[in-house]
């Protein structure tokens, strides 16, 4: 059932007091908003529409892209994803008022650390099947799943994982094209796909595999300076535990990995199965608190 959250009574300046940036994307500015009644701390995530009837810019959102992200977000209602309170539109830019996620993003986290230890990572990528299970039950498929788009929820918990971003999470083949910033989590069946092409949720799962990948290694699966190079890689699936950080990780932990870096898309994991993966149920890992 829709849930629409468009708010029309006011301007967002009138109802919320716009603060610090919080944050920036390819598309989007993220900033900390304060509603002025209760005082209660949000982020605002500013996008700017392009004007009727012109086609954008390489790296812009067509509106199309933009509604898409908010219709996506209204439905929504989960721990481990964003939530988003409600909108305004005006002029030519939207606010999506959503949950203010304080831990910020997965990315520096791991490159503040190097790496994650595999009892840190399982209870991180827990936070994230969980969440990705949630969106492929409601029939959402993420496509820009990186480590940027996944906010950790407190600054004093590196392991509570929230999912961001649905600016990308549209039925489009044009999507995952390269103008939208790096193709490194970019599933195979997507690079080799013709536009038109409706790819299904095992494109998060293989992003999921690259993230885990990064997790426990402290670097990307796939990477060359070359975009062709690296677009051959990930076409043929090709790489390996060969650097010496991964002696020290268990096989159950390249196991889960290797069953989702699956160039076929219905042989790798779902999220549900991943959650049943020995790696995971392997250590004991808190369930969400009951919402
Ligand atoms: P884009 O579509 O431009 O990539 P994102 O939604 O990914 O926009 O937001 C850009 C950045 O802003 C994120 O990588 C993150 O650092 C920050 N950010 C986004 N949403 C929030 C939030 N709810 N709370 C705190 N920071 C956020
Ligand atoms: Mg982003």
């Amino acid at each position: 059932q829709p849930v629409c959250k468009k708010r029309t009574d006011c301007k967002v300046k009138d109802a919320y007091k716009l603060g610090k940036t919080l944050g920036t994307g390819g598309f989007a500015i993220v900033k900390l908003a304060t509603d002025k009644k209760t005082g209660e701390q949000f982020a605002v995530k500013i996008m700017t529409l392009p004007p009727a009837g012109v086609e954008p810019g390489d790296n812009e959102n067509t509106r199309e892209d933009i509604f898409k992200e908010i219709d996506i977000l209204c439905g929504l209602n989960h721990e481990n994803v964003v939530y988003l309170k409600e909108y305004f539109e005006e002029g030519n830019k939207v606010y999506l008022i959503t949950e203010l996620v304080t831990g910020g993003e997965l990315l520096e986290a791991v490159l503040q650390r190097g790496s994650y230890s595999e009892g840190e990572a399982r209870l991180a990528f827990v936070q994230l099947l969980r969440g990705i299970q949630y969106l492929h039950s409601k029939n959402v498929v993420h496509r820009d799943l990186k480590l940027e788009n996944l906010l950790l929820a407190s600054p004093d918990d590196i392991t509570k994982v929230k999912i961001a971003d649905f600016g990308l999470a549209k039925q489009s083949a044009d999507a995952m094209s390269t103008v939208c910033g790096t193709p490194q989590y970019v599933a195979p069946e997507v690079i080799q796909g013709t536009s038109g092409t409706v790819y299904g949720p095992a494109v998060d799962m293989w992003s999921a595999g690259v993230v885990l990948f990064i997790l426990l290694g402290g670097y990307p699966p796939f990477w060359s300076e070359n975009e062709p190079a690296l677009f051959e890689q990930i076409r043929r699936g090709k790489y390996s535990f060969d650097d010496p950080v991964w002696d020290v990780i268990s096989h159950s932990a390249k196991d889960l990995i290797s069953k989702l870096l699956i160039v076929h898309p219905n042989q790798r994991l779902t999220a549900t199965q991943c959650l049943e993966h020995p790696w995971v149920t392997a250590g004991s890992v808190p369930s969400n608190p009951l919402t």
